[in-house]
């Protein structure tokens, strides 16, 4: 069965009887007017079609639990969202976890991951109630082990480990292979448990948890992953008698960006991991653990898309023509960071024949700050409203202040309605935390 992360455009997109791209029921050229633009858009029809594919697709394992990776768009609505449909929340910073416990979320469903969790955040974590931490390294197993005693508490912890698997992604958003800043080497295992037997009384280990990478796309790498995770903790209990009944297998499941993507369902997913973890329990003679997954991208991605009004132009002569948008990487990096491509619609004309090649930049003081290169498109008019598919995942997430451009808004559609869940900054909260010291005066 097929599922929104295989489409590029939100489920409920259409061309309206005005000729403008609807999506959520809302004709996006009101919206831009309503709301003014950049604008992020989320089609909630096509967040809650993911999270429900995802429960679907699991069922036949009913010791699964899936939490959502909040680093790929987090705000308070959504937390409400992921509460509703039965997810927990993977969180990796202090902004995180203050943005889920003020939402009103239940902590002991999240899991605070991250390579370098400072004391602040780890005392935060503790004292919101955080549920598993998954440790990274040997620093934060000292440190974490500390913070716990001196709130006289136990702690429960999964380890984090590079399980040498390489996904065939970009370089930037690969994890599991073995030359990765995260997770301890399968080499280090050992003495990360010895350390827990012998030192650290206030850390409970529960289980292994792993992360191969990002917009992945071949199945093989969960099944890899789970007889590497299965296969250690068969050692560690023939080693150490430590019986781990969790397992996190991470997120990284891809979409389609453009149409050279073939992202695989989150069926096919559900039905490797599974296949993977009754033939690696049995292989191991392991009970079957509690999983854990924790989809980010493939939950959010699809759903949103970017609304930006057309400016100026450039025709350079015998090259390119640059058409510049109200926006760029300072709502959406990745263009910029790691060269990815996306699909553009003009949402008020969006079926013209007449097509030219164009390259949308963004009003940024960089070159680089190019949106989509040289993409075939209808002839743009300024004023026209041109969107951007698949920015729902890593596009505000990323976004910066860069040139004090303020951070855009985001509404939320479903059935005609429209509702913000993310103010567009005023100029009054872009400089609340400048200060001007006397000293200088
Ligand atoms: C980023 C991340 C995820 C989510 O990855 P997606 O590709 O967005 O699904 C899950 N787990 C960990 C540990 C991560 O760092």
């Amino acid at each position: 069965m097929k599922t929104p992360n295989q489409d590029i455009k939100p489920i409920t997109t259409r061309i309206n009887e005005k000729g403008n791209i609807e999506i959520g029921g809302c004709d996006l050229i009101e919206l831009a007017n309503i709301y003014s633009t950049p604008l992020y858009v989320f089609d909630e029809a096509t967040i809650r079609s993911m999270t429900k594919a995802y429960k679907d697709a699991f069922k036949k394992y009913p010791k699964m639990m899936m939490m959502y990776a909040a680093k790929a768009f987090m705000t308070k609505a959504i937390c409400k969202i992921m509460e509703q449909e039965g997810f927990g929340l993977d969180l990796c910073s202090g902004g995180e976890i203050y943005t889920a416990k003020t939402s009103g979320f239940d902590m002991s469903k999240t899991l605070f991951n991250g390579n370098n969790k400072s004391y602040e955040d780890i005392c935060m974590a503790i004292d919101s109630g955080v549920g598993t931490f998954s440790v990274d390294n040997f620093f934060e197993l000292a440190l974490l082990d500390s913070i716990a005693a001196s709130k006289n508490t136990t702690v429960q912890i999964l380890l984090r480990i590079t399980p040498g698997i390489e996904c065939h992604t970009h370089e930037y958003i690969q994890t599991g292979h073995l030359d990765s800043k995260f997770g301890f080497d399968l080499t280090q295992i050992d003495s990360a448990i010895e350390l827990l037997i012998d030192e650290y009384k206030n850390l409970k280990l529960v289980g292994l948890h792993a992360h191969t990478g990002s917009q992945i796309f071949e199945k093989q790498v969960y099944y890899d992953e789970v007889e590497v995770i299965f296969k250690e903790i068969r050692r560690i209990k023939d080693k150490y008698n430590i019986i781990l009944t969790e397992v996190n297998l991470g997120g990284g499941l891809g979409i389609k960006y453009t149409e050279d993507d073939k992202p695989i369902s989150v069926y096919e997913i559900a039905d490797t991991i599974i296949d993977s973890i009754k033939i690696n329990s049995e292989k191991y003679k392991i009970e079957e653990p509690y999983v854990f997954i924790e989809p980010g991208r493939s939950i959010i991605g699809t759903a949103g898309v970017t609304l930006y009004t057309a400016g100026s132009s450039k025709q350079v002569p015998n090259g390119r023509k640059y058409q510049a948008v109200d926006g760029g990487m300072s709502d959406n990096a990745r263009p910029s960071l790691y060269q990815a491509k996306y699909t553009v619609e003009i949402a008020n004309n969006p079926l013209s024949e007449e097509k030219e090649q164009v390259t949308i930049a963004g009003k940024h003081c960089e070159s680089g700050d190019i949106l989509a290169k040289d993409i075939l498109l209808p002839v743009i008019n300024e004023g026209d409203i041109i969107c951007f598919y698949t920015t729902g995942a890593y596009g505000y997430s990323m976004s910066s202040n860069y040139n004090r451009v303020l951070k855009s808004a985001a509404v939320l559609v479903n059935n005609g309605n429209s509702d913000i869940i993310l103010n567009r900054q005023t100029y009054e909260q872009l400089c609340e935390s400048d200060v001007i010291p006397e000293s200088i005066l």
